[in-house]
């Protein structure tokens, strides 16, 4: 049976240019390069997982898919997944936090050089993750919401080059910034209301915890023009 994506994984799919060779850490079900295999968009995967049982489901996928000659399932701590001989131009790290992504990329940055492309799905501090490729030689060149399960998921695709972000880009995004799309602005309205509740929760004498909350509240208000 022909793999199917979820919505977020077939955003993060899309920017897989054909003919790549991919390596996708944390790969889990290796649905993402199974996907890619099946539709001839690329004919080299490396599906990495560090946890034995999702090591196990992405094996057994991929055998029972007969792909075993063109997708490398492997168990390995993040990047250690890449030998220089697959030749990997492009990484996908999907549905992990952005620190950890950003720890991935940091503990074997020479894996990096001869890489493409990233396309990065971090479910959370994104922008602890743009601070670090800023700071890393890498420049994002598109990027994407999407929404699924009422959760809002942000996708990064970066390439080798330099930028300089504003506080406002870090935190929001570039791309998505300028273009303020509906999904971009129900996120950040939902975001808005947690954290105004949150807010009124705190007790008076955390002073900084307010006041770093305040900060978080009216860069939203700016982003989304109300006051
Ligand atoms: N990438 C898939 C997706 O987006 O649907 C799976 C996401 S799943 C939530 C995260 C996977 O990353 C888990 O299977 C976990 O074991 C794996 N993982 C976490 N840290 C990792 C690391 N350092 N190296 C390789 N895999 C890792």
């Amino acid at each position: 049976m022909e793999t199917r994506l979820s919505k977020r994984l077939g955003a993060v799919a899309s920017y897989v240019q054909k003919g790549s060779r991919l390596a996708d850490v944390g790969s889990d079900h290796a649905y993402l390069p199974l996907f890619l295999v099946e539709n001839g968009i690329i004919d080299y995967a490396v599906a990495g997982e560090v946890v034995q049982g999702p090591y196990q489901s992405a094996l057994t996928n991929v055998v029972q898919a007969g792909k075993e000659e063109l997708i490398q399932v492997r168990l390995a701590n993040g990047l250690a997944a890449i030998e220089s001989s697959d030749r990997i131009d492009t990484i996908t790290i999907a549905g992990m936090g952005g620190r950890l992504i950003a720890d991935i990329l940091e503990s074997d940055r020479d894996k990096l050089e001869k890489v493409k492309r990233l396309i990065l799905q971090p479910n959370n501090r994104e922008d602890e993750l743009r601070i670090w490729l800023e700071a890393h030689g890498f420049q994002i060149v598109a990027e994407e919401m999407v929404t699924e399960n009422q959760k809002f998921y942000e996708i990064l695709v970066v390439e080798a080059g330099t930028m300089e972000l504003t506080p406002l880009e870090q935190r929001f995004g570039p791309y998505l910034l300028q273009e303020k799309s509906t999904d971009f602005l129900a996120k950040w309205q939902t975001e808005l209301g947690k954290l105004t509740q949150s807010l009124e929760k705190i007790p008076a004498q955390h002073q900084e915890d307010i006041r770093l909350l305040q900060d978080k509240i009216s860069a939203i208000k700016e982003v989304l023009d109300v006051s």
